[in-house]
């Protein structure tokens, strides 16, 4: 047994210190970024992503996000009818295809996972990035598997996780991931810290595991704990290069959510309701990692957007940095007591 005590910190334990500097105005701000994955494979969008979760990473999200420029991790659940289906309504309406990220699951079935994506993406023409995640990014199958689906796919962006330590992060990035998602347990319906005792705090997993990407070309998606727009601002300053919401986004109109006694359900992809309805409940030998909250509903997501975008573009102009990528090199964090007020209905 070992004990690491140097401090970590999460979000919540740091604000940025403003600086000096030559913006006059938040419209000066370019949240766009224009990234070459070690793929070959380009994009250029706002690195802000919705997370690949029932409630949250829906066709009806992604309509509206692809249109600021955001991602949305569409969730696994959708079938080959539906995906195509979406897929031509997409097209009629303009939304950038470029925007949407499919999931490939790790089930009990990889052979169908690989058949159904290769299905799926070889129609679909258009769709840059995967997304292959499980709780534990840690297990050499896990590894395994990103291997394959880089052989399958050499130049869709693969991001792959979570893991929350920079030795896994490099094991990612060799293993054919361009972006390693990061975060365990930080998630505003997630309980892994509690039911299994794991996890990391957020900020310190961001600035060590984009330490150890940058290293290797390669880059890191921030996954979880965002519960304002000045978290995502902060995750960007830690040195994130995306940032994944889940609970902000969630709750909204474009949710595809039946609502119950006027509140929207919003749960964890481990929790009770999710194993209930997509593997028959909790097998006997686990627990569930997540839970399920009811949120008031929030309207139409144009309004979050605003707010995240407006809060990102305000951190930028009070340290002097005219994009997301100075927002780093411009950041100071200062330490502070956990106090920051959660109003955005996550926690
Ligand atoms: P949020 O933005 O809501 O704080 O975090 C979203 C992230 O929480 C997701 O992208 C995913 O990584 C994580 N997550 C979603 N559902 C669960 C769950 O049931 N258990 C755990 N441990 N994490 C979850």
């Amino acid at each position: 047994m070992k004990i690491e005590d140097d401090v970590k910190l999460d979000f919540c334990d740091v604000l940025i210190r403003p600086k000096r500097s030559t913006l006059k105005s938040r419209k000066e701000v370019d949240l766009y970024r224009s990234i070459q994955f070690p793929c070959g494979t380009s994009w250029t969008g706002i690195p802000i992503v919705a997370a690949n979760m029932e409630g949250v990473g829906t066709f009806s999200m992604a309509e509206k996000l692809s249109k600021h420029g955001i991602l949305t991790g569409i969730h696994k659940y959708y079938t080959e009818q539906e995906w195509f289906d979406a897929y031509d309504h997409f097209i009629s309406n303009g939304v950038q295809i470029e925007n949407l990220m499919y999931t490939v699951g790790m089930t009990h079935d990889p052979y169908n996972e690989v058949r159904k994506a290769t299905e799926i993406l070889t129609e679909c023409k258009g769709i840059k990035f995967i997304c292959i995640d499980v709780a534990n990014g840690y297990t050499e199958k896990f590894v395994d598997y990103v291997k394959h689906i880089r052989q399958i796919f050499p130049q869709k962006i693969i991001m792959a996780g979570n893991v929350v330590t920079r030795e896994m992060t490099e094991a990612l990035i060799l293993a054919g991931a361009d972006v390693v998602k990061i975060g365990i347990g930080p998630g505003s319906v997630c309980t892994t810290r509690k039911i299994a005792g794991v996890g990391y705090p957020q900020l310190s997993c961001i600035i060590e595991c984009a330490d150890a990407a940058h290293g290797l070309n390669g880059h890191v998606m921030s996954d979880g704990g965002c519960t304002c727009p000045g978290d995502v601002a902060k995750a960007f300053g830690a040195g994130a290069d995306f940032v994944m919401i889940g609970g902000m986004f969630a709750g909204h109109n474009e949710s595809e959510m039946t609502e119950l006694n006027g509140k929207i359900p919003f749960y964890g992809m481990s929790s009770k309701s999710a194993m209930d309805k997509h593997s028959g409940g909790v097998a006997q030998y686990r627990a569930a990692e997540g839970k399920t909250v009811m949120l008031e509903p929030k309207g139409s997501v144009e309004n979050t957007v605003q707010d995240i975008l407006g809060g990102v573009r305000s951190a930028c102009t009070y340290v002097g940095a005219k994009n997301i990528k100075n927002l780093t090199k411009c950041c100071t964090f200062v330490r502070v007591n956990r106090q920051i007020n959660n109003v955005f209905g996550v926690s």
